[in-house]
């Protein structure tokens, strides 16, 4: 898996186009969708170069995996969603409709959100 340095969340990553930032620390940033799907969603991201799910897990650090879920956990209870649940998505490759190739999570909620797949 070849990574596109001009993706739009390596650009978010430098700096060169803004986010809605709503967490950030050594290894992960996120920040809100800018095409909300639900009240609540943001995309949560690693700082490394990893085109998917799959190229993250296989090809990460330990620190990083580590740090990327007890972000995702610190993130999920900021926003206030423990107690009513939420959905996380992992988008990859062309089934799965993957439009950003940098590995990111989504996580909605704010409301009752249906049957996973329509
Ligand atoms: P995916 O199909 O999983 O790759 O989804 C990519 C997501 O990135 C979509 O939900 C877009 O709305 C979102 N997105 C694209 N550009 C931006 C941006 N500049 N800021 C925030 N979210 C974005």
């Amino acid at each position: 898996m070849i990574y596109d340095n001009d993706n739009i969340f390596a650009k978010i990553l430098r700096g060169e186009i803004p986010c809605d930032k709503v967490f950030e620390d050594d290894h992960v940033l996120a920040f809100k969708d800018i095409n909300a799907q639900a009240p609540v969603h943001f995309l949560v991201i690693p700082k490394g170069n990893y085109v998917s799910q799959e190229d993250f897990g296989a090809n990460a650090s330990d620190e990083e995996i580590t740090a990327f879920y007890r972000a995702v956990a610190k993130i999920v209870s900021e926003q206030g969603l423990d107690a009513a649940g939420s959905r996380t998505i992992s988008n990859s490759g062309v089934h799965g409709g993957q439009e950003v190739p940098h590995y990111h999570l989504h996580i909605l909620g704010g409301r009752e959100l249906g049957r996973m797949v329509e």
